[in-house]
C-alpha cells in the first residue's frame, strides 16, 4: 500500500509531480483543480497576446520535448494544449478533479494525514499534500478610492471578461508588467483609445516571434540533436542572466546595453523615451520580452500616463496631478497576492496556520518544505523563482524530490516525514547570505516580502545549483512522526490572525 497523495493545483508543478509519482510506483494520488480544466495560469490567463515569454524549447518538460511547435514563444492555447496533452501521454489526466477547490487542509496528528476540505464542504482525507497553486495564482487589484463606484466595466488581467466589447472603445490598463506588455499591443490596434498607466519602467529586450519557417520546423524534427542543441543554448542565456543577476550586476551590462539600444532604437521621441528609462537596476523587477509594446506605445491613440492613480471615478480614472481620463473599460494587469498559498488555509502539527508561520515572509526548506507541517511539500514555493531561465527546470527537480521523499523516506503509510527546525533554518541563513548579493535587493518588486522587504520568491543563485541541492532528499534534514497512542488528544488549532 503506497501513502495517498492530494495535489491541489494541476498546473505545471501538479502535473510534473503526478508524473514522477508514477514513475516511483505510487499510483494513490489524485490532483484538485479549482479550474474547469487542468493548466493553472495556462488556463487561467487567457487575455489577448497571452504567451509564453520564455521560449519553449526551455519552458518545458526536458522528458516531454516537442518539436513542433509553431514558433518560439507560443501563445497561451499552445502551451496549454502542450500541458494537457502531456498529462494525457502520462495517464494524469483522469486523476484530475476539476472544478474542486480546496479552502482547507488540516494535519491531523492523532493519523498523522491530512484532511482536506472543499469550498462545497466535502471532507477529503489524505496521507501526503502536495501544495502546488504556485506564485502566481491570486489576481490582485490595488486597493484604489471608488473602484467599486465605476460604471463601466472592469476586471483583472487574468479574469479577462471575454463577453465585454472592446472595439471602438476607451479601455485603460493599469500595469506594465510582463503581461500588460502583451496584451497592450493587442488592444493598440482595437479600441478607440488607450490609456497605459505606468508606475514604473521596465527594461525590456525584444522578442523575435515569428512562425517558424517550413525548413526551420522541418530541420528542428529531423535533426538529431538539434533541439537539444537549441535547449542547451538557451539554458547557457539563463546562466548568463543569472550572472548578472545574483553574483555582480556589472555582468548585467551586456543586457542593459542591448535592453538601451533597443529603447533608442524603438522610441524616437525624447519625452516618451524618458518616461520608459527605468531607474531600478537591470534585473531587478521581472524583466521584460516583447517586439512590440513600445511601437503599440506609439500608435496615434495611445498614451502613456505616468501620474499615480489616486482614485477610480464613475467615468475613469483621476491622477495626483488632478487629472481625470475617461474610461468605458479599465483593465487591472496588476499582478498576483503577496502571499504565498492562501487563502488555503493549511493548519499544521501544532495547529498553527501556515498564513501566520509565514507572516514575516515565506521561509521553507529548499523552498518545499516547512518544520511544523509534517507530510505537506510546496511546489514552487518560497525562494524558488527565477530572475531568469525556465521555472520547468525547478519544477522537475521539486516533483523528483518530493517523489523520493514520499517513496523512500516515509517507512510506512501511517508515518509522517517533518523537516527538522535546524535544517530550514541552514539552508535559509545559506540563502539568505547569498539573497544579500543580489540585485533584488535594490528595488520593490513581487520578488519581496509586502512588510519586511524580505526576498521570499527568488532563487538567488544559479538553476543547476537548485537541482543540484535537491537531486535527492538527505534523510537527516527529516524526523519520522508516528500516529499519536489512542487518548493523547491533538492540538487544537490556533486563532488565525487576520491578514
Ligand atoms: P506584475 O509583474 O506584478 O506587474 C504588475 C504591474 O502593475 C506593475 O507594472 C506594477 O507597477 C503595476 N501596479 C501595481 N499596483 C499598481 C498601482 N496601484 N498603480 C499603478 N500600477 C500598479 O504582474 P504581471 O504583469 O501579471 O506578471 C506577474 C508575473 O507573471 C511576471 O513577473 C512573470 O513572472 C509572470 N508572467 C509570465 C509571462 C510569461 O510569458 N512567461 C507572462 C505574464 C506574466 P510597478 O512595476 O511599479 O510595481
Amino acid at each position: 500500500m503506497t501513502p495517498r497523495v492530494a495535489i491541489v493545483g494541476a498546473g505545471f508543478g501538479g502535473i510534473a509531480t503526478a508524473i514522477e509519482l508514477r514513475r516511483a510506483g505510487i499510483e494513490s494520488f489524485t490532483l484538485y483543480e479549482r479550474a474547469p480544466e487542468l493548466g493553472g495560469v495556462w488556463w487561467h490567463n487567457d487575455y489577448p497576446g497571452s504567451a509564453c515569454d520564455i521560449p519553449s524549447a526551455l519552458y518545458s518538460y526536458s522528458y516531454a520535448q516537442r518539436r513542433d511547435w509553431s514558433r518560439p514563444c507560443p501563445s497561451r492555447d499552445e502551451v496549454l494544449r502542450y500541458l494537457q496533452g502531456v498529462a494525457a501521454e502520462h495517464g494524469i489526466t483522469e486523476r484530475v478533479r476539476t472544478g474542486c477547490e480546496i479552502t482547507e487542509a488540516r494535519f491531523d496528528a492523532a493519523r498523522c494525514g491530512w484532511t482536506l476540505r472543499t469550498a462545497d464542504g466535502e471532507t477529503i482525507e489524505a496521507d501526503v499534500l502536495v501544495l502546488g497553486t504556485g506564485q502566481l495564482s491570486r489576481p490582485v487589484i490595488p486597493p484604489i478610492a471608488g473602484r467599486d463606484d465605476f460604471t463601466g466595466a472592469q476586471f483583472h488581467s487574468a479574469e479577462w471578461d471575454h463577453s465585454v466589447p472592446l472595439a471602438g472603445r476607451r479601455v485603460t490598463v493599469i500595469g506594465t508588467g510582463a503581461t500588460a506588455v502583451q496584451v497592450v499591443p493587442q488592444l493598440a490596434g482595437r479600441v478607440a483609445h488607450l490609456d497605459v498607466v505606468q508606475r514604473s519602467a521596465a527594461w525590456i529586450l525584444p522578442r523575435q516571434n515569428e512562425e517558424y519557417a517550413p525548413w526551420v520546423r522541418s530541420a528542428i524534427a529531423r535533426v538529431p540533436g538539434l533541439q537539444a542543441l537549441r535547449r542547451q543554448f538557451l539554458r547557457a542565456f539563463g546562466v548568463a542572466v543569472t550572472a548578472g543577476l545574483t553574483v555582480n550586476p556589472r555582468f548585467n551590462l551586456p543586457w542593459k546595453l542591448w535592453s538601451s539600444a533597443y529603447l533608442r532604437s524603438q522610441v524616437r521621441d525624447p519625452e516618451l523615451r524618458a518616461k520608459l528609462t527605468p531607474s531600478d537596476a537591470f534585473g531587478c523587477k521581472r524583466i521584460l520580452f516583447s517586439s512590440a509594446y513600445l511601437e503599440s506605445l506609439q500608435a496615434p491613440n495611445v498614451d502613456l500616463v505616468t501620474e499615480r492613480v489616486t482614485s477610480v471615478t464613475p467615468s475613469g480614472v483621476r491622477f495626483a496631478d488632478g487629472s481625470a481620463r475617461e474610461a468605458d473599460v479599465i483593465v487591472w494587469a496588476t499582478g498576483f497576492a503577496d502571499a504565498l498559498v492562501t487563502p488555503l488555509d493549511v493548519i499544521g502539527r501544532e495547529g498553527r496556520h501556515l498564513a501566520d508561520v509565514w507572516r514575516d515572509g515565506e521561509r521553507a526548506h529548499h523552498g518545499m518544505t516547512v518544520h511544523g507541517f509534517p507530510n505537506a511539500f510546496v511546489l514552487y514555493g518560497p525562494n524558488t523563482n527565477l530572475g531568469s531561465g525556465s521555472i520547468i527546470e525547478m519544477l522537475e527537480a521539486q516533483s523528483s524530490y518530493i517523489a523520493q521523499a514520499i517513496g523512500d523516506l516515509l517507512p510506512e503509510p501511517g508515518a509522517a516525514l517533518e523537516v527538522r527546525a535546524e535544517a530550514q533554518a541552514a539552508s535559509n541563513a545559506a540563502l539568505e547570505d547569498r539573497m544579500g548579493s543580489t540585485v533584488w535587493m535594490s528595488c520593490d518588486s513581487w520578488y519581496r516580502h509586502g512588510h519586511t522587504g524580505r526576498v521570499t520568491r527568488n532563487w538567488p543563485g544559479f538553476v543547476h545549483e537548485y537541482t543540484r541541492a535537491v537531486a535527492s532528499p538527505d534523510p537527516a534534514d527529516f524526523r519520522v512522526l508516528r500516529p499519536l497512542p489512542p487518548g493523547v488528544p491533538a492540538p487544537a488549532p490556533t486563532h488565525r490572525t487576520p491578514a
